[in-house]
């Protein structure tokens, strides 16, 4: 081997080891970090596997469907569970409710909530103070729809180590991939964190969940996330609350969850004005302002503000059995609570707004033909949003066009004018 060989073999080595410290664009050198915490947590594979087991014990509660959507030879698949006690009602009759877990991959605990939520709807744990009679007179009346893990293709990613790794499989924020004000980006946009895809619902995981929306027709929707502790009203991209009673409902409904189970810790509030910061194209703005959803949040069930930027699972995740399992519980009993108070709170929703205007009318006042195959109210907003974002791409290439031709007109006047004089001078 040449001496002149051996600067070469030392730089590639040197290359080889700052590339090992690097992970997806996130330097972890120099910082120690929590790892999964393997004896707390289930692996995506195990959770799965556990609530198809738990629905298979308890068919007369629990059906479930996985969902797969593909787009560019991107494939997703999503789980979703639905608890349906009483079938004799019929469901667009009954209170509906629709639940997301995990929709960011690095958020494990989410989905060890799901789980357990569906431990106790199938009465396979308690928790401190549930009374299951009055639980099942709740229940019979509520058609509950569980997404575990919205995200399992990014969840893999981090259990394959990119422990920071909230977006998808391939590196889409699904919570920015809806179409309310896609696509706008702040000041502080971080690509690794917010990625919005190349279109509203360019993401398989985003058009499954606006499909189970579509023809669920959900009262409530909560996208459950962690990284704070908080419990979040519409909206995300806004610094404001929406005008009106149903807003004001959303927000005392917050306000009791946020006394009985979160000990007034919680943030409560807009999602764009309390977090800090803007966010385009959110699950929850959709829910609100396109699918009519009621009451539509955003909870963020746990954070360890004091754990390093770098240290992922410890900043989203708890790592001691005590503050897993009070987190999980406590979770648990707050969705419990929106499962007995929710028909109420869309009841005074429902007063108000019918002495007032027809904006919230629900899907249960619909004619019945107008229910085959969901929304169609919408729907019909969701078309006007559409054809305004195209309206204005049409406008900006207008625009752009009559530039151009104003160019092409003005070079050629200066040209037939400067032949003008030339011809002039050769006279
Ligand atoms: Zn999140």
């Amino acid at each position: 081997m040449g001496s002149t060989s051996l600067p070469w073999l030392s730089f590639l080595l040197l290359s080889f080891l700052q590339l090992s410290w690097v992970v997806n664009g996130r330097n972890l050198s120099g910082s120690s970090f929590t790892l999964i915490k393997r004896d707390l947590y289930h692996s995506s594979d195990s959770l799965i596997k556990e609530v198809k087991a738990l629905v298979g014990r308890h068919p007369e509660r629990l059906t479930m469907e996985t969902v797969s959507a593909e787009n560019k030879g991107y494939i997703a698949d999503i789980l979703v569970v639905t608890y349906n006690h009483v079938k004799e009602i019929a469901d667009n009759v009954k209170f509906r409710i629709l639940l997301s877990f995990g929709q960011h991959g690095r958020e494990l605990i989410t989905s060890e909530v799901a789980l357990r939520l569906l431990r106790i709807l199938s009465e396979e744990y308690t928790i401190p103070n549930l009374d299951l009679v009055s639980l099942n007179n709740i229940l019979e009346k509520l058609v509950i729809k569980v997404v575990p893990m919205e995200n399992l293709n990014g969840r893999k990613l981090v259990e394959s180590g990119d422990l920071c790794e909230r977006r998808n499989g391939r590196g889409v924020d699904l919570n920015r991939n809806w179409s309310v004000d896609w696509g706008k980006k702040e000041k502080d946009y971080d690509p690794y964190e917010e990625n919005p895809g190349s279109a509203p619902f360019s993401e398989p995981e985003t058009q499954i969940m606006r499909k189970l929306t579509q023809s669920f027709s959900p009262h409530i929707w909560v996208n459950v996330h962690s990284g704070m502790e908080a419990m979040f009203m519409p909206y995300d991209h806004r610094n404001t609350t929406p005008d009106g009673f149903a807003s004001d409902i959303m927000r005392a409904m917050l306000e009791d969850l946020n006394h009985r189970h979160c000990q007034n810790r919680c943030l409560v509030g807009s999602g764009g004005g309390s977090v800090g910061y803007l966010a385009h194209g959110t699950s929850t703005d959709y829910m609100y302002d396109i699918a009519k959803v009621p009451m539509s949040f955003t909870f963020e069930i746990f954070g360890d503000s004091e754990a390093s930027s770098k240290d992922c699972f410890k900043m989203f995740n708890p790592i001691d059995l005590a503050t897993f399992n009070r987190v999980i519980n406590n979770w648990c009993a707050a969705f419990l609570t929106i499962f007995e108070t929710g028909p109420r709170w869309l009841d005074k929703i429902r007063s108000e707004v019918l002495s007032n205007s027809d904006r919230w009318v629900s899907i249960d006042s619909y004619p019945d033909e107008e229910l085959v195959g969901g929304n169609n109210k919408g729907r019909k907003m969701e078309v006007i949003d559409f054809g305004m974002q195209e309206l204005r791409t049409y406008f900006r290439l207008f625009l752009v066009s009559s530039v151009l031709l104003l160019f092409m007109f003005c070079t050629r006047i200066s040209k037939s004018k400067s032949r003008l004089l030339l011809s002039s001078a050769s006279l």
